[in-house]
């Protein structure tokens, strides 16, 4: 099938809701770090950047953050730069809203005071605001460590108005989220949002129980509700935002090929779909990367790529002024490339 031409998205407004701090650092920072701090010479172009790559399976993914985001973070100044560098990366994308899930339990594993990472992301935040880019952050909490750990760090963390919410992260086999209710209601009681990673590794029914059962309207992946009607219809009914990441589940193979990616599906489903690049690091495409290959791959139009941001500006945690400042925004923007939309 032919490609579209190449279309210069730098300039469009983008939202973006599904991002995890640790695998978003662009890769030339990450490897001029290990310089600085290690000595070590990394490769210009991991061997994962290869279009053809896919992880053999999740383990073997987990295992780079391991063995190139952790020992970064581990420097005195690891965090600092880390964060600085994804903000950064955002800004230059004109992302003007993101979400970004961190993992507090790295934190304190590392051997950080939590509050003072907690400053540094505040001050962070601060200088992306005068920079037109509004980041809200999230607790990702890893499924397998159980609810009695879930429950404590909800406690230690609901009253920060740095964290915007909770995301239940991590291994979804054998771990549905309606196992963490009484974390679930101890963050909604505090006023903070809940999102969950459903139907990314597990079947549609994982999906269901997150929006029937823990009443969460904000899911990660969800790309298998394309097999179960009832549960399109579900999300569509009870409004839930999906945040997809085509690459990511083409490259850790859950889902046969980027040509069968059901965003489109789920989208004339009705369902609020949106375009997420998960972990860039690793998986070698930021947001605008993202949206030029649903151009080039997929066929998708300007008009798609509208709705989707559009979708993600539409549930964002804004005022009223500035979501309707971002959405006249995005209106307003065209491509300045020669380019036939319908
Ligand atoms: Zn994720």
């Amino acid at each position: 099938m032919q490609e579209k031409p190449t279309i210069d998205l730098s300039q469009m407004p983008k939202a973006e809701l599904h991002l995890h701090l640790e695998g978003m650092p662009r890769w030339e920072t990450l490897r001029q770090a290990h310089r600085r701090h290690y000595g070590t010479e990394l490769p210009a172009v991991p061997y994962w950047y290869a279009a053809d790559f896919r992880f053999a399976n999740f383990g073997e993914f987990a295992s780079l953050f391991r063995e190139y985001v952790h020992p970064w973070l581990q420097a005195p100044s690891g965090y600092a730069e880390v964060i600085r560098d994804c903000f950064d990366s955002l800004i230059e994308q004109n992302i003007r809203y993101a979400e970004i899930n961190f993992t507090p339990l790295l934190v304190e594993k590392f051997g950080f005071s939590l509050p003072n990472i907690l400053d540094l992301l505040a001050a962070e935040i601060d200088r992306a605001k005068d920079r037109n880019c509004t980041i809200r952050m999230f607790a990702g909490l890893l499924r397998d460590r159980g609810s009695e750990e879930a429950i404590a760090w909800v406690k230690k963390l609901r009253s920060s108005p740095i964290i915007s919410g909770f995301d239940f992260q991590g291994n979804e086999v054998g771990w549905p989220v309606d196992r963490f209710l009484t974390a679930i209601d101890l963050a909604k009681e505090a006023g903070k949002r809940v999102k969950a990673h459903a139907g990314e590794m597990t079947g549609p029914e994982n999906i269901k129980i997150a929006v029937e059962r823990a009443r969460i309207d904000r899911i990660g992946h969800g790309t298998s509700a394309i097999q179960d009607p009832e549960v399109v219809e579900l999300l569509r009914d009870r409004h839930v935002t999906v945040e997809m990441c085509p690459t990511s589940n083409e490259r850790l193979k859950y889902v046969k090929s980027y040509r069968e990616h059901p965003i489109f599906d789920l989208d004339a489903a009705g369902i609020a779909v949106t375009v997420n690049s998960d972990d860039p690091t690793f998986f070698g495409l930021n947001l605008t990367d993202e949206l030029s290959r649903l151009m080039a791959q997929r066929q998708a139009k300007i008009s798609d790529l509208k709705r989707w941001t559009r979708n993600a500006f539409c549930h964002a945690i804004l005022d009223e002024k500035t979501r309707r400042r971002y959405l006249s925004e995005l209106e307003a923007w065209q491509p300045t490339a020669d380019v036939l939309d319908g």
